[in-house]
């Protein structure tokens, strides 16, 4: 009898212990994308999908609505490698020899008219091949700057956005896969929105925002796609030494959206040998 209650007791005890809710840090978030574990991130692959799962879990996490495909955080697009560079890849149905890549897109429903994008990509090189600046053996392209980097700020942003108090605007938050093998998932979200993008005002793209040397040089493109941009940008600086380029037209996924005439702005820390 006594043996009982206390087994009672316990369990009772255990099953009413709540776990504090986990606060996030960027180096958590950088720590396990560019983790060996996930053999850097490469597009179509399995340690893509496991980087996919845990960005799931943060968005839920978070709070953030599904706003993939069929209610889900997933938007997939099926493609042929392509042997031409200077060929536009094609999307296709799902084959023996077909790669498929995984967007994962969450949303902020403020109830307002217009929604804002805020987008990185999360895909990285794998073990190397076109587009790396390694030479040698193959090894873990590991992306902790390209662009673990970029997803972490982009975290930290939907967390604030959802808790804070700036509700003027719906936000959708979008992780891109396919980026480095030509802007893939976020062609194709822009060819196949899964939000009306009459609506959307602008586009944020952080690739690359690690390495912010002590000069505190910031690349901020896209400053041409919109007339208010500069503007906007000398006035929120709280002291980063702005190198503003106009073009919207650049080698990462804001490109996407500027060529569906969306204003946008990439955020860029710069080039290093990594
Ligand atoms: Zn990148």
């Amino acid at each position: 009898m006594k043996y009982s209650f206390w087994l009672i007791f316990l369990v009772a005890a255990i099953s009413c212990k709540q776990e504090p809710p986990r606060v996030y840090t960027l180096q958590d978030d950088v720590s396990f994308l560019a983790s060996d574990s996930l053999m850097g991130r490469e597009t179509g692959t399995a340690n893509e999908l496991m980087a996919a799962d845990y960005l799931v879990k943060r968005y839920e996490g978070i709070g953030l609505t599904p706003a993939g495909n069929a209610g889900t955080f997933f938007q997939t697009f099926t493609f042929k490698p392509k042997n031409d560079p200077h060929k536009e890849v094609e999307y296709v149905e799902a084959s023996d020899s077909t790669i498929t890549g995984t967007n994962v897109i969450g949303f902020i429903d403020n109830k307002a008219e217009k929604t804002v994008v805020l987008g990185a990509h999360y895909d990285h090189l794998g073990m190397g091949g076109q587009g790396s600046l390694h030479r040698g053996d193959a090894a873990i392209h590991n992306g902790a700057d390209d662009n673990a980097s970029g997803v972490a700020v982009l975290l930290q942003l939907a967390k604030q956005l959802k808790e804070g108090e700036l509700k003027g605007n719906n936000y959708l938050i979008m992780a891109f896969s396919g980026e480095e093998i030509g802007l893939l998932g976020s062609n194709y979200f822009s060819k196949n929105p899964t939000i009306d993008l009459d609506k959307v005002t602008y586009m944020i793209n952080m690739d690359m925002v690690g390495r912010l040397r002590d000069s505190k040089v910031l690349s901020v493109s896209g400053t041409g796609t919109a007339p208010i941009w500069p503007q906007v940008l000398n006035a929120n600086n709280p002291g980063f030494e702005l190198v503003l380029k106009e073009s919207g037209v650049g080698p990462s996924d804001h490109t996407s959206f500027y060529l569906q005439d969306i204003p946008v702005l990439h955020f860029f820390t710069g080039q290093h040998e990594d």
